[in-house]
C-alpha cells in the first residue's frame, strides 16, 4: 500500500482587498513568509475577497504589488476566493446533507431581541464570558450575540431562509499556538451556531478559510491574533468536513501609535510612497515586532538575512505600536 504523500511545509498569506497593505498586514505576511521560508517550505498568498460590500476595486493588486516590493515572493498562482465557489458549494451541500447546518430565518434585530429577553441564571452567565470574549478584541462571532438556536429545529411558521448556520457540536476545541500556547474554546456557549452562508448571499469566512487551507494543503497558518478566537471556529467545521487540521501561531497585534486597535489610515503603506527608505524603516518595524533583529543593507539582503537568522523563540506576545 501506498500512502500520500506529505505536504510539504506550507504557509499563506490570506489578506481581504480592503485596502492598501499596513504595518499590521505586513507583520502577518512576513510572519508566514519567515515560517515557511525558513524551513524550505512553501508560501502562497490567497486573496480574501468574498465579502463584496468591503472590497475595494484595485486593492488586491495593490497589495500583491506591495509585498513585492518587499521582496515576500510567493510560489503558485495567487488564488481569489471569488473564483473558487464552486468548492464552498460543495462543502456546503455535503455539510447541509449531513444537517451538520441549518437555514436560519432570524435578522440580527431577532438575535439581539432574543439577547436581551429575561434569560436563565445559567444563559445569562455564557453570555457574560461571551462579553468577556468580545472586549479581548477581534474575531468573536460577527453577528454580536450569541446565536440562541431559535432556527436549530427547524424554520419557525411562515419564516423564510436567511443566512445558514453551523450546528455547532457540544465541548472544547482546543488547539496549541506555538506563541500562546494551549487554548481551548467552548464555541457552542461563547459563539454558539455560527453563520456560514450570510443572508447577504457570501459564504462565510469561517468556512471558506478552512475549505481553502486544506485544499491548497496549508500546513502552517501564521496570522494576526486578531482571528486567535476564530481558530476553535475553524478546527470545529475542519472535524464536521474531516479536513486535516494545520498548525497555528497568532502573531502579535500592531496597534495605533496611540495604543489602540490600529486604525484603517494608521501604518497604511500606498505602493506610491515606498521608496526604498520607507520599506527597509517598514521591513525593520515589522521584523523588531517579531522580536528579530533587522540586519543592515538593502531591503533584500534584510530579508535574507532575516529568513538565515529567523528565531520564534524571540517572538513576543506583547502587542507592538506603530510609529507615529
Ligand atoms: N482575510 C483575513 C484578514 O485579512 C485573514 C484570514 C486568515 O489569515 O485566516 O483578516
Amino acid at each position: 500500500m501506498t500512502s500520500a504523500p506529505a505536504s510539504p511545509p506550507t504557509g499563506r498569506f490570506a489578506p481581504s482587498p480592503t485596502g492598501p497593505l499596513h504595518l499590521g498586514s505586513l507583520v502577518a505576511a512576513l510572519g508566514s513568509w519567515l515560517f515557511a521560508r525558513a524551513k524550505g517550505g512553501r508560501w502562497l498568498v490567497r486573496m480574501e475577497d468574498l465579502d463584496t460590500p468591503r472590497v475595494v476595486p484595485g486593492a488586491a493588486d495593490d497589495i500583491l504589488r506591495t509585498l513585492e516590493r518587499f521582496g515576500l515572493t510567493w510560489d503558485q498562482e495567487v488564488v481569489a476566493q471569488s473564483s473558487r465557489i464552486a468548492l464552498y458549494d460543495a462543502a456546503f451541500e455535503d455539510l447541509l446533507r449531513r444537517k451538520e447546518i441549518y437555514a436560519c430565518a432570524c435578522s440580527r434585530a431577532d438575535i439581539a431581541r432574543a439577547a436581551s429577553a429575561p434569560v436563565s441564571e445559567e444563559e445569562d452567565s455564557s453570555n457574560a464570558r461571551r462579553a468577556a470574549v468580545d472586549a479581548g478584541g477581534g474575531g468573536a462571532a460577527p453577528q454580536g450575540a450569541i446565536y440562541p438556536g431559535t432556527c436549530r429545529n427547524g424554520l419557525p411558521p411562515g419564516r423564510a431562509a436567511r443566512a445558514y448556520r453551523f450546528r455547532v457540536p457540544a465541548g472544547l476545541f482546543a488547539f496549541e499556538d506555538l506563541l500562546f500556547g494551549f487554548l481551548s474554546e467552548d464555541v457552542e456557549t461563547i459563539v454558539g451556531d455560527f453563520v456560514v452562508k450570510r443572508a447577504d448571499g457570501p459564504y462565510a469566512y469561517q468556512l471558506a478559510v478552512v475549505v481553502d487551507d486544506a485544499a491548497q494543503g496549508v500546513t502552517e497558518v501564521v496570522r494576526g491574533s486578531d482571528l486567535v478566537d476564530s481558530t476553535a471556529r475553524q478546527i470545529a467545521l475542519q472535524r464536521a468536513l474531516s479536513l486535516p487540521g494545520p498548525s497555528y501561531i497568532h502573531l502579535p497585534l500592531v496597534l495605533g501609535p496611540d495604543g489602540k486597535k490600529l486604525g484603517k489610515r494608521d501604518g497604511a503603506l500606498p505602493l506610491e510612497t515606498l521608496d526604498e527608505a520607507r520599506v527597509r524603516g517598514a521591513l525593520a518595524f515589522a521584523l523588531s515586532a517579531l522580536g528579530q533583529e533587522p540586519a543592515a543593507g538593502p531591503p533584500r539582503e534584510m530579508l535574507e538575512t532575516a529568513r538565515r537568522r529567523f528565531d520564534p523563540s524571540r517572538i513576543p506576545r506583547e502587542p507592538r505600536r506603530a510609529p507615529g
